[in-house]
């Protein structure tokens, strides 16, 4: 067998190493996790660290610790590492050596050959640079693929028809967006704007400078450089927290002293005061998305999808305004840390002759929310809609909103709880409904009601509404959020979208995962295996433009065959296969 290709994504936080395997990428966990920090360190005894332990040692020993060296990358300037110096590739080669390690321990065979991603706007020395690290780590490069290029082709699958994505990517320190088209094979940047000195960090800056003007306001300094790191670490946690909640509390115990004694700070941040003190900073984001669009002489109406890529675009903000600006809900079931290294896999087990299928991740396939009294058609409603939790999320997932009362004292509130996208809450799926009584009869109008959804992989959604200033709480446990119509239905619901868009319906094909071939199999079984995976493959691709009766017959048998596989009976799948490949045949 041909040497397994595998694909990196070397980080300026963290790197992280991929392969395929039965048709799936996935990601080598490496000390417990598919992310490894790119830190390089040597310890006081000389021993060489690389990944986790070096980034723990960093805060002990900066001196002996190197971090974000990709920044450095097509740089001469040597960097110090304890007594000795090493150029930015050499660090790079020992970051790629340790994922190499990491590769080749895990699958239990050597790995000598790899796909590196690199920042779309790295120029020709850093891309050299790169390929100078991989070769040093003892890697032959067989490709140097831009990271907007690896992370779309995880949502695309050797489409027929030409694609065009937009990738918007907010890691820890840098910004970029990039449009890339895809045709077949063929997947290219047409165009990448961005800012190199904008990320994650510059939000956890801002929520630290409104941590110190409360300090300030209390007449307590904040200048102090250990008050200044508390600050930062609570102000990270803050924006993480509210990215699913809509009010932190900050606590932080003993910070300074004040007049003799000590001082604690507490404050609260709520998600619209957040998101009013990083408005500028999206605004900069939402400039250089236009400015791609222009470069790329792509209208917004032409991008068919919108993929997020880097921890920083967790923050609800970011998908709503990128919704805003191009019409479209991004596409965020991919984890965005991991988005670029499973699509360097994808490209990497092309390269190695691979067959590859789509990426499946259990993900929540509606929306949910609730009825609200406000204005409909400009006129005052009881039946306006709320999302809470947008489909396609990862799930588990949990999402919180802020709700307001009616009126000063108001006993009781009805919660009403739907599945759906429209903004008219009757005509969404109504799953249940609860009264919260008992709320403080001296509250004033507007009192704030957090409604928190949260909703697991089985499809269980718990809903739980908390009178803020009180804790009052109620809730409500709905068992099968995702199965709210009978299979009969579901059909006919089918057929109808079929038949009233002719050919081209949009049903979602997703493919489940091909059960991995048994490690008995003799040669002739493992290529019929192989076959037979690329006939499902072909069938999914397919589904989505068949009309009802091919496509009621092609799902039978992709059904069929899947099933045969999984239950290892040869002869069933070879006669299954037999027939899918007849019917494929006809259909072109
Ligand atoms: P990356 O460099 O892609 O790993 O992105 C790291 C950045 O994402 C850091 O600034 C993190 O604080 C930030 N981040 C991670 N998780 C979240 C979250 N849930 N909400 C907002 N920012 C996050």
């Amino acid at each position: 067998m041909a040497d397994r290709v595998v694909g990196i994504d070397l980080g300026t936080t963290n790197s992280s190493i991929g392969y395929v395997a039965s048709g799936r990428p996935t990601l080598i966990e490496i000390d417990g996790s598919p992310l490894m920090p790119s830190a390089v360190g040597l310890a006081p005894d000389g021993t060489l660290l690389v990944g986790r332990a070096a980034r723990n040692q960093r805060h002990l020993y900066p001196e002996r610790t190197v971090t974000s060296i990709k920044r450095k990358m097509g740089g001469r300037a040597k960097v110090r590492l304890g007594e000795e110096e090493y150029t930015p590739v050499e660090l790079s080669a020992m970051i790629l050596r340790r994922l190499k390690q990491a590769g080749e321990a895990a699958l239990g065979e050597p790995l000598r050959r790899a796909v590196i991603t690199v920042p779309a706007f790295f120029t020709d020395a850093q891309r050299t640079a790169t390929r100078e690290a991989g070769e040093i780590a003892g890697f032959t490069v067989e490709r140097i693929l831009n990271e907007p290029t690896a992370a779309a082709l995880c949502y695309l699958h050797s489409e027929a028809e030409p694609r065009t994505l937009l990738v918007y990517d907010l890691g820890g320190g840098t910004f970029d967006v990039s449009i890339v088209r895809s045709h077949g094979d063929v997947t290219e940047v047409l165009a990448s704007h961005g800012d190199t000195a904008l990320g994650g960090d510059d939000f956890d800056a801002i929520v630290r400078a409104r941590f110190g003007r409360a300090l300030n306001a209390d007449g307590v300094e904040d200048t102090d450089p250990r008050v200044d790191a508390r600050l930062f670490r609570a102000a990270e946690e803050a924006k993480i927290k509210l990215s699913s909640e809509t009010l932190v509390r900050v606590s932080e115990e003993h910070l300074a002293v004040k007049g003799g004694l000590p001082y604690h700070l507490t404050t609260e941040v709520d998600r619209s005061e957040y998101e009013e003190l990083i408005a500028d900073l999206l605004e900069r984001t939402r400039d250089s998305v236009h400015t791609a669009l222009k470069e790329a002489r792509v209208l917004a109406r032409e991008i068919d999808e919108v993929v997020l890529v880097g921890g920083a675009t967790r923050t609800p903000r970011v998908a709503q305004m990128l919704h805003d600006i191009l019409g479209l809900a991004p596409r965020q079931e991919i984890d965005p840390d991991q988005a670029v290294a499973l699509g360097a896999a994808i490209q990497a087990a092309r390269i190695g002759g691979q067959a590859t299928s789509r990426i499946l991740i259990d993900v929540s396939p509606y929306s949910f929310g609730t009825s609200y009294l406000g204005l409909l058609d400009g006129r005052p409603s009881d039946d306006c809609y709320m999302i809470v939790l947008r489909r396609n999320q990862p799930l588990p997932t949990r999402q919180s909103q802020l709700f307001y009362t009616m009126a000063p004292g108001q006993p009781a509130t009805e919660v009403e709880v739907f599945q759906g996208e429209d903004p008219v809450a009757s005509r969404n799926q109504r799953l249940g409904e609860f009264r919260v009584e008992g709320l403080d009869a001296r509250a004033p109008q507007n009192s704030p009601l957090v409604f928190e959804f949260s909703l697991d992989v089985d499809g269980i959604l718990r809903v739980e509404v908390t009178e803020r200033h009180t804790g009052l709480k109620k809730a409500i446990t709905i068992t099968d959020a995702f199965r709210t119509l009978s299979d009969a239905e579901l059909e006919e619901a089918r057929t109808r979208i079929a038949g009233a868009l002719g050919g081209d319906s949009p049903i979602e094909v997703l493919a489940e995962p091909i059960p991995e071939p048994p490690p008995d199999l003799d040669s002739a079984g493992r290529k019929a295996w192989v076959s037979a995976t690329s006939l499902i493959e072909k069938a999914e691709r397919l589904l989505p433009g068949l009309d009802a009766a091919d496509y009621a017959e092609v799902d039978q048998l992709r059904n069929a065959l899947r099933g045969a596989l999984r239950a290892g009976d040869h002869e069933d799948a070879k006669a299954q296969a037999a027939a899918l490949s007849d019917v494929l045949f006809y259909l072109g």
